[in-house]
Parts: C-alpha cells; sequence; structure tokens
C-alpha cells in the first residue's frame, strides 16, 4: 500500500497506548512506568501507518513481557518495571528508540531473534512471528533499519530508523 507522509509521534503515543492496554486486559495487575519524550522537531517520514503501527506494537508489547518476565523472576523486592520511548530526528530522517529494563536477551540468541518463528515465549505466548514481519515492514516496506541492543538480566533497546 502507500505511504503517506506521517507524523511519527502521534504513531508512537497511540501504539504505547495500545500496546499497554494490551497487557493489563490479560493481566490487570501489570504496571510498568512509561516515560516518552518526543522530539517536537521530528520530520514527517512517508510510511504506511498501519504497518509502522503493528511494529511499534509489536517492539513494545515485546518490552512489556520482558520487564513483566522480570518482575516475575521477583528476585529483587524494589524492581520497577520500566519502559521508555523516544523520538528525534537525525540526519536524513526520524529516529525512535524502544527501550525497557526488562530481562534482556543473551548474547547467545541475539542473532535469531529477527528470524521467523523465533521465540523463548511459552506456546500460545509468542508466535515468534514479531521481529522478523516488523524487520520486513521496516526495511523492506520503508527502506529503513530495526537494530537491537541488549544486556542480559538488565534491558534491551530496539533503533528504528525511517528515511525522511
Ligand atoms: P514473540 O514475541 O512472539 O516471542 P518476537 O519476534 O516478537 O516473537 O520476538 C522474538 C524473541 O525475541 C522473543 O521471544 C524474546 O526472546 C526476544 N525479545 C524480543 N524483544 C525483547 C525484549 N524487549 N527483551 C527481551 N527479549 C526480547
Ligand atoms: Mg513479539
Amino acid at each position: 500500500s502507500q505511504r503517506l507522509p506521517t507524523d511519527l509521534n502521534a504513531l508512537v503515543d497511540q501504539s504505547l497506548r495500545l500496546a499497554y492496554q494490551g497487557l493489563r486486559t490479560k493481566d490487570k495487575d501489570f504496571n510498568a512506568e512509561l516515560e516518552t519524550q518526543l522530539d517536537a522537531a521530528l520530520p514527517q517520514v512517508p510510511a504506511v501507518s498501519q504497518d509502522l503501527g503493528r511494529v511499534l506494537i509489536n517492539l513494545f508489547t515485546n518490552a512489556f513481557h520482558a520487564v513483566q518476565q522480570r518482575q516475575r523472576q521477583a528476585a529483587d523486592p524494589a524492581y520497577q518495571p520500566q519502559v521508555s520511548v523516544s523520538t528525534r530526528a537525525v540526519p536524513g530522517g526520524a529516529e525512535i528508540r524502544v527501550r525497557d529494563n526488562g530481562v534482556g536477551i543473551a548474547d547467545s540468541i541475539k542473532a535469531k531473534i529477527f528470524q521467523p518463528f523465533f521465540t523463548t515465549k511459552a506456546v500460545g505466548e509468542g508466535t515468534g512471528l514479531g521481529l522478523s514481519l516488523s524487520h520486513d515492514i521496516v526495511t523492506t516496506g520503508h527502506g529503513g533499519t530495526l537494530t537491537v541492543e541488549s544486556q542480559e538480566g538488565q534491558g534491551t533497546e530496539f533503533v528504528l530508523r525511517l528515511p525522511a
């Protein structure tokens, strides 16, 4: 479908709320601190907003699962789940960062997370398709990049870049 000039800040905001509500529908006790830092000078980028919305919802849902999992391990009673999202203008486009202080990703599986059907979640909780689909939407669909940095046991940050 056709790409149209898109306000990523609004899409981020909307997707974050949808993902958080989705999580809380399944787990009424789920709580995470949400932090958003949206660049008011962010350029509009050509995007299929439904596709990009799915990418964002998947990134946020993964982040919520990661903090939920760390909380359930309950090693530290003072643990405070946090999910942060920021946008900023970068040369040639826009950048979105989704960060969590969840379980993190082991080095041994980092190379696999973008592969279709790779999941560490229980049957029925994850299909392992989210990141593979997201990567395809961002790269093939929008000419952008989707990368990850993570420290096992500390948290994860996904960086999404889109050309203006
Ligand atoms: P699913 O969420 O259905 O498992 P995804 O493709 O969205 O499939 O993610 C694949 C795997 O990547 C997850 O099962 C998990 O192991 C890992 N992963 C993705 N995002 C995160 C994150 N924010 N923190 C920790 N692990 C993650
Ligand atoms: Mg997922």
